[in-house]
């Protein structure tokens, strides 16, 4: 699966960066000075890298938590977004990160103690204060875990700390280490979904549909508390229907007694990555419409995203209670 590592030489002993580089004995490996210069050069073509991405094992060594814009959130006092890894297994056409990031190629950040040190840093100053640190930002938080074995290292440390909640967002049935374990009570596993047939067009890579609902099923029946991601709602004639049987999949198998949150969001992109990512991809209908470009925000036009937002709420709210319903401000 991976046929390159690149591994910056400050971190080449790195128990995280050996264990790794073990697990992929055949890997050719290439010692370099810092990420940036295999990573950052511009000219590189996401869409080509994307079929067989390079992983390069890097040190973060500052900026290691950021707060979460205005408008994010999920009920909590306060919000935070942490980033472990760039760039994603699986190939969302809508994903931002292909107009965000100059290359397709996985960064791994080995040093999680020095995440794990400012979320305790940040937890202490500001007890009785209910802290949502969001993981998944600019991966997926699961779909590379028995590489990377993220969960299985952040969540102890999360479990120690009393005002400070995780989101694991994934598409992935990579929940192994989350099934290993005693379950973490302030970790939200939240899946993302789009309806069916816009998965099976869009979202390539990524597990289907149903077997994101079994997950959830096994991890609620293990007792893990989920959450439900519907961020972006895309259109499609027929959205409505589509997102009609997308919910009845997914409640008529999921507990919504344990259930921390539903969040619904629809596509938007700023205009400098939609434009970026139409060069790559530009025969994608995704992008041919009905979209306006709103002082440079690329979304589907007032109307159409007013009744997309509301038809959705109206559907989802037959199942869920409108408190743990958090649409996305952004
Ligand atoms: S799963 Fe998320 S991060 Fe990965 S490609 Fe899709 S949208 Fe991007």
């Amino acid at each position: 699966m991976i046929a390159t590592i690149y591994i910056e030489e400050s971190i080449q002993q790195h128990p995280r960066t050996l264990q790794i580089c073990s697990r992929f004995s055949r890997a050719r490996k290439i010692i370099c000075h810092r990420y940036t210069e295999i990573f950052n050069p511009k000219a590189q073509n996401f869409r080509l890298q994307k079929q067989q991405p390079a992983l390069i094992l890097a040190e973060k060594h500052n900026h290691f938590i950021h707060r979460a814009p205005a408008g994010y959130g999920i009920g909590g006092d306060r919000n935070y977004y942490f980033s472990h890894m760039l760039n994603c297994l699986y190939d969302c056409r809508y994903c931002f990160l292909q107009g965000m990031l100059q290359s397709a190629n996985y960064i791994l950040f080995v040093n999680y103690d020095d995440f794990v040190q400012e979320i305790e840093s940040i937890s202490r100053e500001n007890t009785g204060q209910q802290l949502h640190f969001f993981s998944g930002y600019d991966c997926d938080s699961l779909a590379l875990e028995p590489v990377t074995g993220f969960a299985a290292h952040f969540l102890p440390a999360f479990a120690r700390l009393a005002n400070a909640w995780l989101e694991l967002r994934t598409k992935s049935t990579q929940i192994r280490s989350l099934m290993d374990i005693p379950v973490i009570p302030r970790c939200i596993v939240a899946f993302s979904f789009t309806p069916e047939a816009t998965a099976t067009a869009l979202e390539h890579k990524a597990p289907g549909v149903q077997r994101r609902i079994e997950a959830m099923f096994r991890l609620q029946q293990q007792g893990w508390l989920l959450g439900l991601r519907f961020d972006p709602i895309i259109y499609q004639v027929g959205y409505q229907q589509q997102y009609r049987q997308l919910f009845e999949a997914i409640f008529s198998k999921i507990d919504v007694q344990r259930l921390h949150s539903v969040s619904l969001g629809v596509f938007r992109l700023p205009e400098n990555y939609f434009r970026k990512i139409h060069r790559l991809y530009p025969r994608e209908k995704l992008f041919s419409g009905p979209l306006q470009n709103t002082s440079g925000v690329v979304s589907y036009t007032d109307n159409l995203e007013r009744e997309m937002m509301h038809n959705c709420r109206e559907m989802l709210l037959q199942y869920i209670p409108d408190s743990i319903f958090f649409p996305c401000q952004l």
